[in-house]
């Protein structure tokens, strides 16, 4: 750390209880949002407090280092990066104070879709609903006055503002709302009033100028709508200010009714300028219109293709849609008025096909969303051109919409550039994404350009170009080209808040003469993955290189120095440095939102360095040399990576697909390959060893797992929490049984479709009833079932604990196995889904041997197997069960993407009734939970889930994961079990089970 650095860390150590991060592993997390711009800041500091956050800022202006208030660093702009100390209140500013009956207090970190969540049952929700809303900060959000499809209606998130208690740029805090000017006699006598002073005389100097002010969309301050002649609404000057006026800390924002009825429409166009035209005649405000949406023929085919959905509804003919929704109290209402104007629009003769028409809450929302529904499609489409967006976004009056698409459709065309464009087309705000490649230089450079060229078709139209994206580099020229006159009344108001230029200077005015602190975040390549491994030998031996020079392009302009990175994985495809850059910062991993399951450390901790977009953008801040190849294998960097529980759902869930897990595997093997495994480490990895002996000395296992003296020991030896209750073992592994039941042996003559069990440690040794219900279920069915003997643990433990070496030796031995099996046409079936997942994606990634790819084809989780059959009608109907179950679907079955074949078997248990709990991960994150540090973060981690089962209208919980049903027994003190339990009970295949089917107590140590 450099001189400054530390003198600085250690003062605001000395004055602040929140974290203070100036380490360079620490900050760099900081250094990037959903921008293309990065900055390293001098440090950061998550404060715990208000007092926290008036001692940064008063510190900051004693010492002259700007500030950069930060919430989710979902803004593409850059407001919430700079070279000055980031403070972001997205961590411990969360509390919702007060719902009143038409507003809430909120403090400034609270996210706005779990806002909402909150409001539901009221019947209420905030008006805008920008996209992000799962992860957008009301600071943020009022940062950058955010808007959304419903802004027609209820305006922008500024609209909604009434107070807000602030922190300005000197420390002082202060309550603001609507103020009156003081009179001239009046001395300002706190920095508020001394502030209202300066903005009364501004505001009288230029009144014509504000008054002339031409702004169509949210670029500038919002001073001619703030102030009047009486007075101005300090809040709503404030919002979109991008935290250059002042540190949100708390607000108070209107509510509205959620609407009892609504109705979408969707209008096809055989061209994309049609469908701007006819957007100028969508019905005025005050009518029941909540939003007009229009989308581009990718967006469209992107769609159709995301959700069967859309291609009911969105004819293939279409070559832009438009989507307008109406909501209001009464049905018939609604439905009239979506009616007529689907009518109105037909009669201009330009519909490609007839209007389709939804009346139901979740088709509405989906078909309203549909840039949400193809993000993911969109940002995975092949080629390095990424869509890129130039301004946060361009607006102009709606009756010209037509006209400015058709001129950047000209620019788009004459620049040789492929592009995608949505807007809120009734308020004439547009989105358009050219599809860029910024690691080619030339790309990069034509950056600038395109922006140029877009504000001036944008500006000759009456419209502005921003939102906030003057924030960025493109800054202070484009500011002067925007602004004109207007410009330097902005600089004004500007020092009247904050005299130093403290608070992120360069946003909205630019920095006259100063170059801007932040750059392009440069994504880096590498080089073909296939020169990194050259074509497997089938020996199962990989082919490691020796080098790996990195490529000489550098965000910090510097070459960093190969080699650093020797990965152990086998990357099909883009390699781990490609892979992170793939990232682009827009922060969904930050959500919370229950239908999506990415990330659960992030959602235990709510730490930015949790997230996602943190773990992936170390290893591309590694290569471009902003962090010191020597952190690559380090403790540090370890501690970034065991943040990372491997759920393998970021592959699935970002909308990038950015494979973190595998990233942080590879962290995790440097790490070992310096440093070896930790006693705790090593006992995670090797679970079969410990499997082998429960099941050969199982009294002494059970003395000692049920034994507070025995689990203290275990604790201080292994790192396994004393707290977490374990499985009973027993005396016999389940493949010994079977060996003495000759289902080892295969018996590819006998009748029935073939399958071979994989069983996996915990079934083997801590919970045979599990196997021996696969296995009499399966044969129920009419199934050959064969158990191959020489089986082996799967390997995740060994995997996530950075040993790969053991994880592959363990792959190769089960492919040996099973490759033989499946040449014998046996499908492979698991009841683990993490073994499932082993074979069917890690294996891959481990070995190259010839097997791999064969197995992995072959495999199957057992509800999928099971559900498979049941298509054919080779399903035996299940007989009625009575009891009320609480199903949780594992994370590894998730990214598996098969859905939920387990719970699908299970509904069909007559008489069983079955709730699907959706409500995040369990937190045990296979071995992750176990371990003392991480024992209350998993249980904080599967709160959601865990609440709903601990109520008492649920008496069992099911799950096919081992390590969630541990988790589930012991949050809710409810016996959990294996869907295919509850299968072979239904049967009546296992009396034992059956016999303790009303048994719902648990004990310490239990094996359900
Ligand atoms: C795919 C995608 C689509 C998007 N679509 C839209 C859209 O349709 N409409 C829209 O409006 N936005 C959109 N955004 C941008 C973004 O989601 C919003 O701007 C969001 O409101 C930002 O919230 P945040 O918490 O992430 O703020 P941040 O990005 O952290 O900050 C945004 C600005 O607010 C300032 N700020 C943050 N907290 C405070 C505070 N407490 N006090 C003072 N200033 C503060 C920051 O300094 C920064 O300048 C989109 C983003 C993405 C990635
Ligand atoms: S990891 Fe994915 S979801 Fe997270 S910020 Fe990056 S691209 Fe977005
Ligand atoms: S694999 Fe899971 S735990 Fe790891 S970063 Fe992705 S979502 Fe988070």
């Amino acid at each position: 750390m450099d001189e400054q650095r530390a003198r600085v860390n250690d003062d605001l150590r000395g004055v602040l209880g929140g974290d203070v991060l100036f380490e360079p592993l620490r900050r760099a997390p900081y250094a990037h949002d959903a921008s293309l711009y990065e900055a390293d800041p001098l440090g950061v500091v998550v404060p715990g407090r208000v007092e926290d956050v008036v001692n940064t800022l008063r510190y900051a202006a004693e010492n002259g280092i700007p500030v950069h208030p930060r919430g989710a660093a979902s803004g593409v702009s850059g407001g919430a990066i700079g070279p000055g100390l980031v403070v972001d209140l997205s961590r411990h500013f969360r509390r919702v104070v007060e719902i009143q009956a038409d507003r809430v207090v909120v403090q400034a970190g609270v996210v706005l879709g779990e806002l909402n969540a909150r409001l539901a049952p009221l019947g209420r929700r905030v008006g805008v609903d920008p996209p992000g809303a799962g992860v957008a900060t009301v600071g943020g959000m009022i940062g950058v006055d955010a808007v959304g499809p419903s802004s027609i209606r209820h305006g922008s998130f500024g609209d909604a503002v009434e107070r807000l208690r602030v922190v300005f740029a000197n420390g002082e805090t202060a309550e603001l709302g609507r103020e009156l000017w003081p009179t001239f006699d009046e001395e300002g006598i706190d920095y508020k009033g001394v502030v209202l002073r300066k903005l009364g005389v501004l505001v009288r100097r230029h009144q014509d100028l504000l008054t002339r002010d031409p702004r169509v969309g949210r670029s500038g301050y919002a001073l001619a709508k703030a102030a009047t002649g009486v007075g101005v609404h300090l809040p709503r000057l404030l919002s979109g200010a991008y935290g250059t006026l002042g540190v949100v800390t708390e607000a108070t924002i209107k509510t509205v009714p959620v609407a009892a009825a609504q109705v979408a429409v969707l209008l096809p166009f055989a061209r994309l300028v049609d469908a701007a035209s006819a957007s100028a005649g969508v019905p005025g405000p005050g009518s029941s219109l909540s939003a007009c949406e229009l989308f581009d023929w990718r967006l469209i085919r992107l769609a159709r293709e995301a959700n069967p959905k859309f291609r009911d509804w969105i004819d293939d003919t279409a070559e832009a849609v438009l989507i307008a929704l109406f909501e209001g109290d009464d049905p018939a209402e609604v439905s009239a008025r979506g009616s007529a104007f689907a009518a109105k629009v037909s009669r201009g003769g330009r519909l490609s096909a007839d209007p389709v028409t939804v009346n139901r809450r979740a088709d509405c929302d989906l078909m309203i969303g549909l840039r949400a529904a193809v993000e993911p499609l969109l940002m995975r489409l092949g080629g390095n051109a990424r869509p890129t967006t130039l301004f946060e976004e361009v607006s102009v009056p709606p009756e010209r919409l037509a006209e400015l698409i058709q001129r950047l459709q000209v620019l788009m065309r004459d620049e040789n550039v492929s592009w995608v464009v949505d807007a809120h087309a009734a308020q004439g705000r547009l989105h358009p994404r050219p599809f860029l490649d910024l690691s080619d230089p030339s790309d990069g450079s034509r950056l600038h350009d395109l922006a140029a060229a877009v504000q001036e078709a944008v500006m000759d139209l009456g419209g502005t170009a921003g939102g906030g994206g003057l924030v960025n580099p493109l800054g202070t020229p484009f500011a002067r080209k925007q602004f004109g006159d207007l410009l330097p009344v902005y600089r004004e108001v500007k020092l009247a808040f904050d005299p130093m230029n403290l608070l992120n200077p360069g946003a909205i005015v630019g920095d006259e003469g100063s170059p801007s602190a932040r750059r392009l975040r440069l994504p880096s390549g590498e080089p073909p993955i296939e020169d990194l491994f050259p074509a497997g030998n089938g020996s199962g031996e990989v082919s490691t290189p020796s080098t790996w020079d990195l490529p000489t392009l550098s965000g910090s302009g510097e070459v960093a120095a190969g080699p650093i990175f020797l990965p152990v994985l086998r990357w099909q495809g883009a390699g781990p440095v490609a892979t992170s850059s793939a990232c682009n910062g827009c922060g969904t991993c930050r959500g919370a939102d229950p239908s999506m399951r990415m990330c659960p450390t992030f959602r235990a901790l709510r730490s930015e360095e949790a997230t996602p977009r943190a773990k992936a953008n170390l290893i591309r801040q590694i290569a471009n040399g902003d962090l010191d190849p020597k952190l690559w294998g380090s403790e540090e960097f370890k501690r970034h990576a065991d943040l990372c529980v491997h759920c393998n759902l970021c592959a699935t869930e970002c909308p990038s697909g950015v494979d973190v897990s595998s990233l942080m595997l590879e962290a995790k093997a440097a790490y070992v390959e310096n440093h070896g495994l930790s006693p705790s480490e090593w006992a995670a990895s090797r679970v079969e060893v410990w499997g082998g002996l429960a099941s050969r000395f199982p009294i002494l296992a059970n003395a000692t797992l049920g034994s507070r003296p025995g689990r203290w020991l275990l604790e201080r030896l292994l790192g396994l929490s004393r707290l977490r209750r374990l499985p009973r073992a027993h005396r016999w592994s389940f493949t010994s049984r079977a060996a003495r039941l000759g289902l080892t042996r295969p018996r590819p003559q006998e009748p029935g479709p073939r399958v071979a069990y994989f069983v996996d440690t915990y079934a083997n040794h801590f919970d045979q009833e599990l196997a021996e219900s696969v296995v009499a279920v399966l044969r129920h069915a009419g199934v050959n079932v064969y158990v191959p003997a020489r089986q082996r643990d799967s390997g995740m433990a060994a995997l996530v604990a950075g040993d790969v070496e053991h994880s592959r030796d363990l792959a190769l031995a089960n492919l040996r196995v099973l490759g033989d099996a499946v040449r014998d046409g046996y499908t492979v079936v698991c009841s683990e889904p993490t073994a499932a997942l082993m074979i069917r994606q890690e294996y891959l990634k481990l070995t190259d041997d010839l097997d791999a790819a064969l197995v992995a084809e072959n495999t199957l989780d057992i509800g999928q197997y099971l559900t498979g059959l049941a298509d054919r009608g080779a399903f035996p109907e299940p007989q009625p069960l009575k009891g009320r179950v609480g199903y949780h679907q594992p994370c590894h079955l998730r990214a598996l993407d098969i859905g939920t074949p387990g719970l699908d078997l299970i509904r069909r248990i007559p008489e069983l009734n079955v709730e699907y709990i959706d409500r995040g991960c369990s937190g045990m994150a296979g071995t992750f939970g176990l371990q003392r540090d991480n024992f209350r973060t998993s249980l904080r981690a599967g709160r959601g889930l865990l609440s709903r089962l601990r109520d008492d209208d649920i008496e069992l919980g099911a799950s096919e994961c081992s390590a969630c049903r541990l988790q589930m027994q012991q949050g809710s003190k409810k016996r959990t079990l294996h869907p295919i339990k509850l299968l072979c009970m239904s049967y009546g295949l296992s009396p034992s089970l059956r016999r303790r089917w009303k048994d719902r107590k648990v004990s310490a140590i239990d094996p359900s």
